[in-house]
C-alpha cells in the first residue's frame, strides 16, 4: 500500500468513527446522520428514496427502514411532487437541521479551508473521487453547477437535461443526473 492510499484509509476510517460519535450523540445510527448529511445538500431530482439508494449503494428497503426512523423522530418530511403526487422528496425539518450542527463536517472542513493550497486539493480529491466511482460502476453525484448539462442565459440558470429552471439553491447542491463536463485533452 502506498502511503497517499494509507493516508486515504486512515481518513475514511476516521470520518467513519466520527459519524459513529455524532450519530451516537443524537440516538441514531451512523446511516440516519448519513442520510440526513447527504438530503441536505440534495438537489430536486435527488432528494428522492431511490436517489439515496444509489448513493449509499443500498437497497431501497433499507431507504424505507432508515427514512421511516428518520420520518417518525421528527427529523424529515416527505413532501409529494408538484407534478407527480406519487414522486416524494425528502427534506430535513428544523430538528433534522440541527443534528447536522457541529458535526464531523464541520471539523474537517475547518482544517481543509486552513491548508494552503485548499484548492488545489479539492481537484485532485475530486479526480479521485470521480476515477473510483466510474471503476466502481456508481453514479458521480456531482454539483449542479459543474456539470455538462448546466446552462445560464438572461433568464437564469436551467437545466440542459430536463429543461427546467434551476433556482439559486438548486445549482450548489448535488444531483444524481450529474455529467462529468467532457475534457479537451486527448
Ligand atoms: S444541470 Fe446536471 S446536475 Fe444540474 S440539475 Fe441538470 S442534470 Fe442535474
Amino acid at each position: 500500500m502506498s502511503t497517499t492510499t494509507l493516508f486515504l484509509e486512515r481518513l475514511g476510517t476516521l470520518i467513519q468513527q466520527s459519524v459513529r460519535e455524532d450519530a451516537a450523540r443524537h440516538g441514531l445510527l451512523p446511516i440516519h446522520l448519513q442520510v440526513l448529511q447527504y438530503l441536505v445538500q440534495a438537489n430536486r431530482y435527488s432528494d428522492l428514496p431511490i436517489a439515496v439508494a444509489d448513493y449509499f449503494g443500498i437497497t431501497r428497503g433499507t431507504v424505507s427502514q432508515t427514512l421511516g426512523v428518520l420520518e417518525r423522530k421528527g427529523l424529515v418530511v416527505k413532501r409529494p411532487d408538484s407534478r407527480d403526487g406519487r414522486r416524494l422528496h425528502i427534506g430535513l425539518t428544523p430538528a433534522g437541521e440541527a443534528v447536522l450542527g457541529e458535526s464531523w463536517c464541520e471539523r474537517v472542513q475547518n482544517v481543509l479551508s486552513a491548508q494552503a493550497d485548499a484548492a488545489e486539493l479539492e481537484e485532485t480529491l475530486r479526480a479521485i473521487l470521480i476515477a473510483l466511482q466510474r471503476i466502481n460502476g456508481q453514479r458521480a453525484f456531482g454539483v449542479c453547477r459543474e456539470c455538462v448539462h448546466f446552462q445560464t442565459g438572461a433568464n437564469g440558470a436551467r437545466c440542459g437535461l430536463t429543461g427546467e429552471s434551476l433556482a439559486t439553491e438548486q445549482t450548489e447542491k448535488i444531483c444524481r443526473e450529474w455529467t462529468e463536463p467532457a475534457t479537451t485533452e486527448g
